[in-house]
């Protein structure tokens, strides 16, 4: 037998999500981002398994859109970051891309080149993140250039982020709004703004397009959630089972450091997955596991191939019984990867980019 520690990836829940977000936004496209390797569940599997129902992707960089063409994926894909050096055009080209231009480097480089057809073109505008694009008073005249030259630019695009579109408080979210919508109005441009979590709470940044990411998945991006985030369903279940089972006396130590001590004479179950896995070191004692489709908690430090978890109250549990880390169980009992993500003081997108190679995935309902 096999180390029992696996990534399933539930292909029919990525679906299921992908609807749930188009019908969110019944007037938007959805760019589906799958940069990332599609947040560490497989980019060309995810890819596929929406083949037919969305109508382009996103990723990060040349290399993650030459994978996808590799494997045959012939949807539109936008380089979220468009060209890292301009004799990227020349591959930009031949695979068809579609870009981002959010510095003047890459306009400069855009227009200079000649391309086979026109590129399908995103002007990625700064209206309050401060991360990447153009200024607003200086995007009318990029706007203008691009315009200009049918020949080389097609299908225009204004395109924003949103920093805050997650939080409760709606103060940034509603600034970052009211600088798009006036330039928007004023070049009579269409957009693409949404991430997820304007996807799910904010139908006044749904544009022509949207580009949910992390609700795909099946993790909530809103602080609070809402009606719509709460029927989204997880894609990815990190399951593993116990692998060996001791019992220690009230007082006793557990696992490197000795964080965590048994309150009382308590039942120890050791699972074969740690941070090698991609399983985070952060995780607090606490952390909740399902074991046989029941709650109970990590009890010491994660290491490397193993992680403990506090059986005393599920006596039925033993070698062999089922782990579950985050997503669902065959009994139907569900633990949210956002909620494991609170107690490793970081979010859902670290956890799932981060499993390791070594954990073999394994699709269902491809
Ligand atoms: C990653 C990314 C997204 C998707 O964000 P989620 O929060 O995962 O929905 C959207 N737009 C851009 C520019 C991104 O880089």
């Amino acid at each position: 037998m096999a180390r029992p520690l696996h990534a399933d990836i539930d292909l029919d829940a990525l679906r299921h999500n992908y609807r749930l977000a188009r019908d969110l936004a019944p007037s938007s496209q959805a760019l589906v981002v799958i940069k990332a390797d599609a947040y560490g569940h497989g980019a060309v599997a995810c890819a596929r398994a929406l083949g037919g129902l969305a109508p382009a992707f996103a990723v990060a960089s040349l290399e993650e859109a030459t994978v996808l063409r590799e494997a045959g994926v012939a949807e539109p894909i936008v380089l979220l970051e468009g060209i890292f050096a301009p004799d990227e055009l020349e591959r930009v080209d031949a695979l068809g891309l579609w870009l981002v231009v959010h510095s003047e480097w890459q306009v400069a480089a855009l227009l200079d080149h000649r391309p086979r057809r026109p590129v399908p073109t995103w002007l990625k505008v700064d209206s309050g993140m401060h991360r990447l694009g153009f200024d607003p008073a200086r995007a009318e005249a990029v706007w203008a250039r691009l315009t200009a030259c049918p020949e080389r630019v097609t299908a225009l695009h204004l395109m924003s982020h949103f920093a805050t579109a997650d939080a409760l408080d709606p103060a940034c979210f509603q600034h970052q709004m009211t600088t798009i919508d006036a330039l928007a109005r004023r070049l009579d441009a269409p957009t693409c703004l949404a991430n997820s979590p304007a996807t799910l709470a904010w139908p006044r940044a749904h544009g022509a397009w949207n580009r949910p990411g992390v609700m795909l998945y099946g993790s909530n991006p809103l602080e609070g959630g809402n009606d719509a985030a709460r029927e989204l369903r997880p894609v990815m279940t990190l399951r593993s089972e116990i692998i060996a089972v001791r019992e220690v006396a009230s007082g006793e130590p557990v696992g490197y450091g000795g964080r965590w001590h048994a309150p009382r004479p308590s039942r120890i179950g050791v699972v074969a997955a740690g941070y090698g896995d991609g399983y985070d070191r952060h995780a607090a004692d606490g952390t909740p596991v399902l074991v046989d489709g029941q709650r109970t908690t990590l009890a010491g430090k994660v290491s490397m191939d193993m992680l403990t978890v506090d059986l005393t109250d599920l006596p039925g549990a033993d070698i062999g019984s089922r782990v579950v880390l985050w997503g669902e169980d065959p009994s139907g009992a569900r633990l949210s990867i956002d909620e494991v993500a609170r107690h490793c003081d970081t979010i859902s997108y670290t956890l799932l980019t981060g499993i390791l190679p070594r954990v073999p995935r394994r699709y269902r309902h491809l």
